[in-house]
């Protein structure tokens, strides 16, 4: 089950993008055009082993054998709830295991994408905080989960969402790498329209998805209106105030005047849900243009927080609705397979603690 630390695994091609595949050709002394094929192969066609990849030159061959490696994880559990929510636990080589859900569309999936093991911002309303960060994930594993999703499925996956366990920027390297594979015309091809990313708002972070122009969506977890609120809820926001990251969100949207940012809220009952702060929420997102996705709280085991009852959620809602803003309340997709963050993995571990002490 463990790797053996002392052996290298080689890197896998699927956390390849095309200038690593150049890179390749240019080491394996062939000719560059043969990294578009093995983009081609690879990420449309879901070959992974290399050998089965036709007309390539012996050389290229030769020098694939030495130097990538395959990354399939296996899959651990496979749920779907009556709504067409499916939801996946994937363990990776290391033993590691991570979630990624299948959320149905009028037409097509949204798929929701885990960037780390755990996670180590501490949100006190969020499952996945509980046990910390334990790892970042690779660019491999994180497009592992969209090729393995797309072998399970029989419908075409849209979206892709980073929502799943993890705070994306924290680990910015290797999240950006999988949003430029994933976005590669030449490759999987998803529309960088269709990518979001999802963030608890570190600030410095959104800067260098300006700077590094990153080919996606921006999602903001506001989830309050007052600092003392948000702090209490978000511990990041005791560095990076609400004016901060709004000044961010702002900057984010005049470099990318086409593109929406999405406002996530979730709302927990008796803490954030008042008309007060649905006021507070008008003013601080007064002329951004921007979706506000309301998500009444997920409970899990011994949480404290409580889920609004749907007057409130409503109620909220037709007060942003009647300032202008397009307002989105989440149905909790999945309950009754767990899929809020960080959930499925959380429920398994469960059930196999207790199958082995009792
Ligand atoms: N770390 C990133 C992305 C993963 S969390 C972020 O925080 O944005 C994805 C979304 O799920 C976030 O908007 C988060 O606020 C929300 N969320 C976390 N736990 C939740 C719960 N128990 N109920 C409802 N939404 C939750
Ligand atoms: Fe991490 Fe997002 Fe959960 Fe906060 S809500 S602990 S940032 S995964």
């Amino acid at each position: 089950m463990h790797s053996n630390i002392t052996t290298k695994t080689p890197p896998a091609l699927i956390g390849m993008d095309h200038a690593d595949l150049l890179h390749l050709c240019q080491q394996a002394e062939v000719k560059s055009v043969h990294a578009k094929q093995l983009n081609a192969w690879v990420f449309r066609h879901g070959i992974t082993d290399t050998r089965q990849i036709p007309d390539l030159p012996h050389a290229l061959y030769d020098y694939l054998d030495g130097h990538v490696g395959q990354l399939k994880p296996e899959c651990m559990a496979n749920r779907m709830a009556e709504d067409g929510t499916h939801k996946m636990l994937l363990r990776m080589p290391d033993g590691k295991e991570v979630e990624t859900v299948l959320i149905p569309g009028p037409k097509r999936l949204t798929q929701c994408i885990s960037t780390q093991v755990g996670c180590a911002v501490g949100c006190q309303f969020c499952l996945t905080a509980t046990a910390g960060l334990t790892r970042n994930l690779s660019a491999a594993e994180m497009v592992s989960q969209v090729m393995t999703a797309r072998d399970i499925s029989d419908q075409e996956i849209r979206n892709l969402v980073l929502m799943g366990m993890g705070e994306p920027l924290h680990n910015y390297e290797e999240v950006a790498k999988f949003v430029r594979i994933v976005t590669d015309p030449l490759g999987l091809a998803f529309s960088p329209h269709r990518v979001t990313l999802s963030t608890s708002g570190l600030v410095p972070g959104i800067y260098r998805m300006i700077e590094d122009e990153l080919p996606c969506n921006l999602a903001v977890s506001l989830n309050a209106t007052t600092d003392d609120v948000r702090s209490q809820i978000i511990p990041i926001n005791a560095k990076y105030p609400i004016a901060e990251l709004m000044t961010a969100v702002r900057e984010y949207i005049k470099f990318k005047d086409k593109n929406r940012v999405l406002i996530e809220y979730v709302m927990l009952g008796g803490i954030n849900d008042s008309s007060e702060d649905a006021r507070r929420l008008i003013t601080l997102l007064d002329g951004l243009g921007c979706t506000i996705n309301l998500l009444p709280f997920n409970p899990f085991s011994g949480t404290t927080f409580q889920r609004p009852d749907d007057a409130t959620v409503s109620a909220f809602r037709s007060i942003l609705v009647n300032a202008g803003m397009v307002t989105v309340v989440r149905k909790s997709k999945g309950d009754e397979i767990s899929a809020a963050c960080g959930q499925l993995k959380t429920e398994v571990t469960a059930r196999r603690s207790k199958a082995s002490f009792g």
